[in-house]
């Protein structure tokens, strides 16, 4: 395969779900999510009002019967969890038939052309969900569209950075604020970002690169200024005691000054599997393990005897025995 000769393009995280949905994005897929939530405010359509609208068209050479959506529509709601996918076919004078055409009316219609740059005898996709849900559905509906229209670029490799994660993320469940990847990242702007700006605002020094939709590498320049790292862990609700408890080692190797320090580390199984074009990447593990973690090879994990775990001075509590 080629590789490609332009130097690595970087993308922001946002952008990368912006566009493809995904911050692992393939980009031998030529095909780009719009959203179009401005444009169907207001709609008569019940399943997009009040929702983050997300679309993709796709060229269509020859008409695909009724069964191609209807199977699309089955793939997204089973496989990605979408509520819905909606569709309509855009013929070869340009009219909208089929699907949920008769939403769009004219005015909508031209917003939509001019927004995707839609051309004769294509279909666009549409789906509607809170902003997070949508971009994520998009992305795998973008995928499968790709496949089916047999779509990605032949024999290449294409690669990018992906930059600029966020350093934070909401938690719906526990209703907080977490870290998002890495927590011993350095935030963007440092202190003064930390004591300023919205934490759901602030990026992190962290990047991936990413090859054909797999992440090869990741990294991140570290955090090395305690100060820093307190405030950081603050925001996620971690007191200082707990940083001491659970990080002592960074907590204590910090206080005398750390140079400021940065890194990536390659996947290397993930590389030899792009290479050999294998799908799963237990292919190219020697000793892979299954479904439930074991690695029947060298039958772990298993019972260890005494004399084994005084080696390694591991003494049980006679409670915790079976
Ligand atoms: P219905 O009004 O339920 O008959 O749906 C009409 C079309 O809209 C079907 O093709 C559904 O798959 C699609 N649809 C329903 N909900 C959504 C949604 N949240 N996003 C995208 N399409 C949807």
């Amino acid at each position: 395969s080629k590789v490609d000769k332009a130097p690595f393009i970087r993308i922001p995280y946002k952008e990368a779900m912006e566009k493809y949905g995904s911050d692992k994005p393939d980009l031998r897929n030529p095909l780009i999510i719009e959203d179009l939530t401005e444009i169907f405010k207001g709609t008569e359509f019940n399943a997009f009002r009040d929702k983050t609208v997300k679309a993709i068209v796709v060229k269509m050479p020859e008409d695909k019967p009724r069964k191609f959506f209807d199977n699309m529509s089955e793939y997204a709601v089973e496989e990605l969890g979408a509520k819905g996918l909606a569709w309509v076919k855009v013929d070869s004078e340009n009219n909208l038939n089929g699907g949920i055409s008769k939403f769009i009316d004219d005015e909508r219609k031209i917003q939509i052309f001019t927004k995707m740059n839609v051309e004769s005898n294509s279909a666009i996709f549409f789906i509607a969900d809170e902003f997070e849900k949508a971009q994520k559905i998009a992305g795998g509906v973008r995928i499968k569209l790709g496949n089916e229209f047999d779509l990605l670029e032949k024999d290449i490799y294409r690669f990018c950075f992906i930059v600029d994660f966020p350093m934070y993320e909401y938690n719906e469940e526990t209703d907080k604020i977490d870290f998002n990847h890495n927590p011993f990242s350095m935030p963007q702007g440092g202190m003064e970002a930390l004591l300023t700006k919205n934490p759901l605002d602030i990026l992190a020094y962290q990047y991936d690169i990413v090859c054909n939709g797999i992440e090869l590498s990741s990294g991140a320049v570290r955090n090395h200024d305690i100060e820093v790292m307190k405030k950081a862990f603050e925001i996620a609700g971690y007191s200082e005691d707990v940083i001491e408890a659970r990080f002592s080692a960074l907590y204590k190797a910090f206080q005398f000054g750390a140079p400021p320090h940065a890194g990536i580390a390659p996947g290397v199984d993930r590389m030899i599997m792009l290479l050999t074009e294998e799908e799963s990447i237990r292919e190219v593990i020697a000793f892979p393990m299954n479904s439930k973690a074991q690695d029947l090879l060298m039958s772990a994990p298993s019972e260890v005897s005494d004399k084994q775990l005084s080696e390694v001075h591991i003494k049980i509590d006679v409670k915790d025995k079976k």
